[in-house]
């Protein structure tokens, strides 16, 4: 259990905190795809613990997002090990077995939808979900910082594994995607510029329209769900009108 606490704390750690300090420490790139042309938050705000958003962001992430994920996989792992959960073998089942990757981050996708939709309504938001928008600016560290019942909420995709004959790969596939795809997806940036070319593509647009206009893109940008069900917001002016006019609406 204690190699899975300082494996996925040091994974959050390198990949966030690399992240941030590339961003928002060094300040690698400037502005340089940077979807807000505003600062990050790094002078004292009475609205985050500490007083700083980064600070704020990294107690959160570690003591709830990280931590709640390593309690899960615990879970799983020794479910897998005691027979509780219907394991998967590549060669009883190559083709399932590969295809349970995709599967799964589909999966993720609309779960993330569904719960991050839940979180929205008015109570729910205010109590819980209030704590992940109070990081307007994003940076690598808001992704995994959240309200506990939101971290539960929001990790509980991974599990799936106890309905869907899976291997522990595929439990651990989810457990990495759903913190670095945090990270990345929050990173306030469009990609890593070093060396006057495009190191690493982060592409974080449609999460970031959503901490900006708030009502639009509860899901990702892997399955159209927001399209589907008309919350999507492409970053147009149009949308941007569309979007105030739902918010509007639900108001009254
Ligand atoms: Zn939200
Ligand atoms: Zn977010």
């Amino acid at each position: 259990m204690g190699w899975v606490f300082i494996c996925n704390w040091l994974l959050l750690l390198i990949v966030a905190g690399g992240l941030h300090h590339w961003f928002y420490g060094v300040d690698g790139q400037g502005k340089l795809l940077k979807y807000d042309p505003r600062p990050y938050f790094k002078r004292k705000n009475a609205l985050f613990k500490f007083g700083y958003q980064a600070w704020d962001n990294v107690y959160y992430s570690m003591i709830f997002g990280a931590t709640f994920l390593c309690v899960l996989e615990c879970f799983l792992r020794w479910s897998y090990a005691g027979g509780l959960i219907n394991s998967l073998s590549f060669s009883a089942h190559p083709v399932w077995f590969i295809a349970l990757f995709p599967v799964f981050a589909l999966w993720q996708s609309f779960h993330f939808y569904v719960v991050h939709l839940a979180l929205h309504q008015p109570a729910i938001y205010k109590h819980v979900h209030a704590v992940h928008h109070r990081n307007v600016n994003t940076g690598p560290w808001s992704g995994m910082s959240m309200h506990p019942i939101e971290a539960f909420g929001y990790l509980s995709a991974i599990l799936i594994v106890l309905v869907l004959p899976s291997h522990p790969v595929h439990m651990l596939f989810l457990v990495y995607w759903l913190i670095l795809g945090a990270a990345s997806s929050h990173s306030g940036y469009e990609a890593i510029w070093a060396r006057d070319r495009l190191a690493l593509l982060l592409g974080a647009f449609f999460h970031q329209l959503h901490h900006r206009y708030y009502k639009c893109n509860y899901g990702n940008a892997e399955m159209p769900w927001d399209k589907w069900f008309g919350t999507y917001h492409d970053g147009s002016q149009d949308a941007t009108k569309h979007t105030r006019d739902r918010k509007r609406e639900m108001l009254r």
